[in-house]
């Protein structure tokens, strides 16, 4: 500020001021502060807070030049968003501190808002040329780079969309807003699948264009979440019972009814959602939170697109835990066993292998499937446990059929893909099991399902060589009713594909059906693997098979699993009467 700036501030002063300083006494006492402060402002004012005197900093933050605010009360570049209180507070601390720090929104000449850290000190030392001497600094920029690594925090990247924490945030504050709303859980279909085939990129274009389209379907106040990878949540308020949760549910949910249009393709993507009600199936967030998951689960296990909370829901999951940990006590006391399904090759008219099956005997609820509890296993983290039971079991009994005359069979062992995925890359437990008990591993077959291929990965085609490499075989179970593996078949090491027994069930009636089965046939024929065929249960059924060539064939038409004992017994009968 020039002497001459000064000078003519000096006609704008206010009388309070006039009478006791003029400004070149002001930018006298206070020259170091003003020319200090090359980045904050600086402003100097009177008891009657009217401005004596700024800094360059000043004009530049605020957009007020000196000779706009000399003379004028600091109120000028107040934003009105700090209420009287404040101003108190202020005014209180500064009598008892004579220093007042914090953070302020200021006023810039052209009406926007800005927020500052200020610093206020009152003078002391006397005579004190002005009163207050404020210097502040903008924090516009801080505040932007803090906002967004907050939104970074609360928003997911990818899509924009309130990240969980947010939602969680939310929720409970749903939950104590006392106004009735439904809690939705979305999960996409098959995007592992999505993921590992094709690539991350296009998994995020799916990502992306599922947020958009479900954002689509929001009404106004309605939140949208993603939850985890593939999983979304909405909070929506004003449902009030089940019959509306499920008209709206089933309208979000309808935005998967046509293809979506990637950058380089059209895809088909489905989803399950589970919903539950506040406060009818619970007022407390993480329960609620729950209950969605549950019926997302039931939903994703029905394979239906859309399940509502219930009490029932509760009890089925009390009761699956229940039977989990029965399930555990089962393999620990012994309560499994093994039976076994002959595998006839019709063209020599013997048994040349055996499926290992397992069975569990409930000591209530009697006979349970193994394709309710294998599943059962595999969430809890039993089936490594079962799988090495069944294994060693299975061995002992061929052994046993060795030394019973019973030389040439193989048996065959189903493998869940966890099971397969977690041995080491030399299936090393598994072979040392097998020839510990005195076998040759080219006795031995393992089911493995065509999930496991779909997953692609180097270490199964690892674990896979090993096994082979060592002599065992290596068959694909229930092969078609997986996703199309076809392109897979080549690119892994296997001996055997069981065609599952859904291929079988209306040959030879329905013509489409032979037409697949036969196309199936041929293809893995032409890729020189052996073929099972699983299921036959009539003789029109192996006459069609017979005709071309299937050699080996699983079924009730031959025998059911059996009981080690009876198995002896059947073996026995079909070696000297073939069927
Ligand atoms: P899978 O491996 O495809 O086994 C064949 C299933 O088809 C067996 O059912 C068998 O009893 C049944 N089956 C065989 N022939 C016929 C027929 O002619 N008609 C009909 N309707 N069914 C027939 P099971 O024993 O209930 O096993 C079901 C599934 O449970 C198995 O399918 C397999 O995926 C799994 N599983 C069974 N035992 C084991 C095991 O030891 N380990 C593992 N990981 N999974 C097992
Ligand atoms: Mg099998
Ligand atoms: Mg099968």
């Amino acid at each position: 500020m020039t002497a001459d700036q000064l000078d003519a501030l000096q006609s704008k002063a206010p009388h309070s001021y006039l009478s006791s300083f003029s400004p070149l006494q002001v930018f006298q006492q206070h020259q170091n502060l003003i020319w200090q402060y090359q980045n904050d402002a600086v402003l100097i004012c009177d008891d009657a807070l009217h401005v004596l005197a700024v800094n360059p900093a000043f004009q530049r933050i605020t957009g007020f030049c000196a000779d706009e605010v000399v003379g004028q009360n600091v109120e000028l570049w107040r934003s009105g968003l700090m209420n009287k209180r404040f101003y108190r507070q202020v005014a209180q601390t500064l009598e008892k501190n004579t220093i007042w720090q914090g953070e302020i929104w200021n006023r810039l000449k052209y009406g926007s808002v800005f927020p500052a850290f200020l610093t206020v000190c009152k003078q002391t030392v006397s005579p004190a040329v002005g009163c207050f001497v404020a210097i502040f600094r903008d924090l516009t920029a801080q505040k932007e780079a803090e906002s967004h690594a907050h939104n970074h925090t609360r928003y997911d990247m990818l899509t924009d969309l309130p990240n969980r924490l947010l939602f969680a945030q939310s929720l409970t504050r749903f939950c104590s807003s006392e106004a009735p709303f439904a809690l939705m859980v979305l999960d996409l279909n098959d995007m592992k699948t999505i993921n590992t085939t094709m690539d991350h990129f296009t998994g995020d274009e799916v990502l992306c264009a599922v947020a958009h389209r479900l954002s689509g379907r929001l009404r106004g106040n309605d939140m949208l979440a993603r939850i985890g990878g593939d999983e979304f949540a909405l909070l929506v308020p004003g449902i009030v019972n089940r019959r509306q949760a499920e008209i709206y549910a089933k309208q979000v949910m309808g935005c998967f009814d046509w293809p979506f249009q990637l950058e380089n393709q059209q895809l088909y993507i489905s989803a399950a959602m589970g919903v539950t009600l506040w406060p009818a199936d619970s007022k407390e967030p993480d329960l609620l939170l729950s209950n969605a998951e549950q019926a997302l689960f039931e939903a994703k296990k029905l394979h239906v697109p859309l399940r509502l909370y219930n009490g029932e829901l509760r009890r089925n999951l009390q009761s699956r835990n229940r039977l989990q940990q029965d399930l555990a006590n089962a393999i620990k006391y012994h309560q499994l066993s093994l039976v076994y399904q002959p595998i006839w090759d019709i063209t020599h008219q013997r048994v040349v292998k055996l499926e290992a099956l397992v069975r569990w005997n409930h000591p209530e609820r009697g006979a349970i499937s193994p394709g309710e509890f294998i599943p059962l296993a595999e969430e809890s983290g039993l089936i490594q446990g079962l799988g090495q039971w069944i294994l060693l079991h299975a061995c002992a009994d061929l052994v046993r059929l060795r030394k019973l005359g019973f030389a040439e069979l193989q048996m065959s062992i189903n493998r869940s893909t966890p099971e397969f995925q977690t041995i080491d890359l030399d299936a090393k437990e598994w072979l040392t099991t097998i020839i510990d008990m005195g076998l040759d591993p080219k006795s031995i077959i393992f089911e493995i399902t065509e999930s496991l291929l779909m997953s692609n990965q180097e270490s199964n085609r690892q674990r896979m060589r090993a096994l082979r490499d060592a002599g065992c075989r290596i068959a694909i179970d229930d092969f078609g009713t997986g996703y199309s593996a076809l392109s897979y078949l080549r690119s892994f090491p296997i001996d055997v594909v069981k065609i599952d027994r859904a291929f079988v069930r209306s040959i030879p009636e329905e013509k489409q059906e032979c037409l697949l089965l036969d196309g199936i046939i041929n293809l893995v024929n032409s890729l020189g693997m052996s073929l099972i065929i699983e299921g036959v249960e009539t003789r029109d059924q192996l006459a069609y098979l017979q005709a071309r060539q299937c050699a080996f064939i699983q079924g009730y038409l031959f025998s059911k699993p059996l009981a080690f004992d009876d198995l002896v017994t059947y073996l026995q009968r079909v070696s000297t009467h073939p069927v």
